[in-house]
């Protein structure tokens, strides 16, 4: 069920889901809020308290993302082909420049995110990036692939990637405004 609460002049909706975790945790994956808890946990409105500050930034950081979005064109030219050959061209010259070997490539049509990298060293690519244009599908490859020698995003993770792509914080907003455009595409049969 759709809930909502007012922080300064918002009024942002959230939904609550209960799963088996140890700590309450703040989503806002799919641009929507959404707080997932404990599977005992009640009452929620401490944490949304707790988080006000942050849930109303990122909150207005989406809603500026989906207006943005509307000005933005997706790439349909390129064919799965194509799209799979860059990719491939692209890690190689990563691993050159990096010295580091990716596992296996996976293509994956995915809802949440943009790629991820295994513990095994293996990089998946959502198949959604092929609409995107070149410069943010090696951004986010490169995201990947960072992780191969950083886990975590600390500060040595974040200076990888800006010792490469000086405006990052334009591509993570770029990406972000590109993800809402993505879910029209998601959402055609
Ligand atoms: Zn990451």
């Amino acid at each position: 069920m759709v809930k909502q609460v007012r922080i300064s002049d918002s009024t942002i909706n959230y939904e609550v889901v209960h799963r088996n975790i140890k700590y309450p945790r703040l989503e806002f994956k799919t641009g929507k809020l959404l707080l997932v808890l404990p599977e005992d946990y009640k009452d929620h409105n401490d944490i949304i308290e707790k988080h006000k500050d942050w849930i109303y930034k990122r909150n207005s950081e989406i809603t500026a993302a989906v207006e943005k979005a509307q000005k933005k064109r997706l790439n349909y030219k390129r064919t799965d082909e194509e799209f799979k050959q860059s990719v491939h061209s692209i890690v190689e010259n990563i691993s050159d420049d990096l010295k580091i070997n990716a596992g296996s490539i996976y293509f994956k049509s995915m809802k949440s995110k943009w790629g991820s990298c295994s513990p095994k060293r293996n990089l998946t690519i959502n198949k959604l990036l092929k609409y995107l244009p070149d410069n943010l599908i090696e951004y986010v490859i490169f995201h990947e692939m960072v992780h191969l020698i950083e886990r975590k995003h600390n500060k040595r993770f974040w200076n990888f990637i800006s010792n490469k792509f000086h405006d990052y914080k334009n591509q993570e907003k770029e990406l972000l405004e590109y993800w809402f455009l993505i879910q029209k595409v998601v959402d055609e049969p």
